[in-house]
Parts: C-alpha cells; sequence; structure tokens
C-alpha cells in the first residue's frame, strides 16, 4: 500500500509497468434519468454535462483521443485508458455501444476501458460486449451508487435502489470485468445534526476526527460496498454546480453544502473502515472554478489530498484498519 491507501496511480504503475494515465471521454450519450425511461431531470447534483464537467468537447470520439495523444498532457505517459465519462455510457444500442467503444480505441497505447455508468444500464449483453474487449485491455465499469440508503436514493432522484447495485456488480463479475463503486459524501438527507450539535459547542481548534460523528448512512453504505465483489470506490464530495436541482435547494435554503471538516472526517471513517484490497480511485469531487456555486474549499484538492495522508500517518491510521 502506497502511503496509508491504495493510490489508483501507483495500481496502474504496478499493473503496467509505468506511469498509465486516463483520456476522458464524451461519448455523446444521454441518460435514463433523463429521457424518461427511469426519470426525469436526473439526479439533483448533476450538471448539464452529465458529470463529466472537465472534458473539453470535440466532435467525434476519435478526434478527442487523437487531440489527447497529441496534447502536452500526454506526453507525461506512454499507456493509457479511455475512460468514457459523461452521462451513461451502455445507455445505447449493442452496436452503437461497440461502434462508440471502438473508435476510443485507435492506438497501441491505449490499455484500457473504463465505463462509466448506472446499475441499472448493465446487462447480460453489455457484459458479453464488454467481455469481449477483456483479452487486449483492461476493462472497467464504474458504477453510481451514492449511497446505499434508499430513502436518500429517492431525495437525490437516482431513480434506481441499491438491489440494482448489487445485481449489474454480480452480473459484471461473472464476466470478469473489474467494478468500481462511486459514493457521495454530503447529499441531503443525512443526519448531520451531531457535527451541528458538535460545532456550537466547540471552538474546534483544528480537524479532528470523531467516529460518532459519522452519518449512519456513510457507515451502512460502507457496510454495503464491503460485502459486495468490487475492486475499487470512489469517493466525492458532493459540490454544487449551476443549474441544477441542487442550487435550488442551496438558494431556496434548503441544502447546506458539507463544511471541510466533516468531510474529511467522512473520509478518514470510509477509508480505515473500507476493504483494504480496493483501490481508491479518487477521494475528492472535482469541480471546475466556472460553474461551482459551492463549498469554495471543494477547490482545494490537493489540500484534501495533503491534508489526509498527514492525519492518518499521525495518528496511525490505515484503510481497511477497522475493516
Ligand atoms: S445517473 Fe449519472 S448521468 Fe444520469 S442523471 Fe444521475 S448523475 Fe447524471
Amino acid at each position: 500500500m502506497e502511503k496509508y491507501y491504495n493510490h489508483l496511480n501507483t495500481y496502474l504503475k504496478n499493473k503496467f509497468g509505468e506511469r498509465t494515465l486516463k483520456i476522458c471521454i464524451d461519448g455523446g450519450f444521454t441518460c435514463p434519468n433523463r429521457d424518461g425511461l427511469a426519470g426525469f431531470g436526473g439526479c439533483i447534483f448533476c450538471s448539464e454535462k452529465g458529470s463529466g464537467e472537465l472534458i473539453k468537447s470535440a466532435p467525434d470520439i476519435k478526434t478527442q483521443v487523437t487531440n489527447y495523444l497529441n496534447s502536452y498532457k500526454a506526453q507525461r505517459a506512454n499507456k493509457f485508458i479511455v475512460y468514457f465519462q459523461n452521462f451513461t455510457n451502455t445507455y445505447d444500442s449493442i452496436e452503437n455501444l461497440k461502434n462508440k467503444y471502438d473508435s476510443s480505441l485507435i492506438d497501441d497505447k491505449i490499455v484500457g476501458i473504463d465505463i462509466a455508468t448506472r446499475p441499472d444500464c448493465i446487462t447480460e449483453d453489455v457484459c458479453k460486449l464488454l467481455h469481449s474487449y477483456t483479452n487486449k485491455y483492461d476493462v472497467t465499469v464504474e458504477l453510481g451508487l451514492q449511497t446505499s440508503d434508499d430513502e436518500i436514493g429517492k431525495i437525490i432522484n437516482r431513480c434506481y435502489n441499491s438491489k440494482k447495485f448489487s445485481e449489474a456488480t454480480s452480473l459484471l463479475r461473472k464476466y470478469n470485468i473489474n467494478v468500481v463503486a462511486h459514493i457521495m459524501c454530503g447529499l441531503p438527507g443525512e443526519n448531520r445534526e451531531n457535527f451541528i450539535e458538535y460545532q456550537k459547542n466547540h471552538n474546534l481548534p483544528k480537524f479532528f476526527y470523531d467516529e460518532s460523528l459519522v452519518p449512519e448512512s456513510i457507515k451502512s453504505t460502507i457496510d454495503f460496498l464491503n460485502k459486495h465483489d468490487i475492486q475499487g470506490i470512489k469517493i466525492h464530495s458532493t459540490y454544487i454546480v449551476k443549474n441544477t436541482v441542487l442550487e435550488k435547494m442551496y438558494i431556496e435554503g434548503n441544502y447546506t453544502p458539507l463544511s471541510y471538516e466533516e468531510y474529511m472526517n467522512d473520509l478518514v471513517y470510509i477509508i480505515s473502515h473500507c476493504n483494504p484490497d480496493y483501490i481508491i480511485h479518487r477521494i475528492c469531487g472535482d469541480a471546475p472554478k466556472d460553474i461551482l456555486v459551492a463549498p469554495e474549499w471543494n477547490l482545494h484538492k490537493k489540500k484534501v489530498l495533503n491534508h489526509i495522508d498527514q492525519y492518518l500517518k499521525e495518528n496511525e491510521l490505515f484503510q481497511g484498519k477497522y475493516n
């Protein structure tokens, strides 16, 4: 384990023998939670770009990959994973999916394909298609779970239940596809009363960790994930971006974003309680400045990364210590 948790970069370096970078792709997909098949309006935090704000659009997939490989950034590595990020990247006919995936695999330096999607868009046929790439590529599917608490799932308008996540994971594993679960801290509906009360009564000199202040929904989500055969997790701090339902709730006073301390507290819990074998792909959300509404601390991702390392070290904590 590098440092105090399994870091994605180290995992990729060990697996492929050298630094391996991700190429983020907008595959031109939509989402069943927007077009009415599963729901309307999307998850309340989802932006107009379908949670892929950092991608600069190009007309087609092949051009996006070519542009990246020709960019200054790509000179830092020789191996790459194409990452279909925006919206629901298994939501199309099998023929269209194959065409889209194939059009990204255009260079020998590409060693993996990573697909972000919803659990209710995983079918046997999708798994068979993804499996067909496994003889040549490392294949990973990233499933949005956000929370195992289905009541919070309703509040965020997720439009599937956590049972769907379990079913999708079993199916993907049957086809030997890696699964990474996305989870979020700071969703509306989490019980943060203990923390608010604590802050009122204490003049906090600096960050502390107190397990009793972690919401039950975060604890049960980690417990839920630990029972599944998944290979990694992505931990997001909920942030508010422009033109979302969450922004409206915030403006109307119906949602308070997490404080930095609350997020750090959740993060320490998650890392120290999750399966020690998971690869931790991310420990902080990454909102672009131009569309971020709140919280402001979300712009300082490096601070979170450094602080968590320092805190885990000083307190002799590490991934899975309490698993
Ligand atoms: S499932 Fe993903 S793409 Fe669809 S609305 Fe929710 S966050 Fe957005």
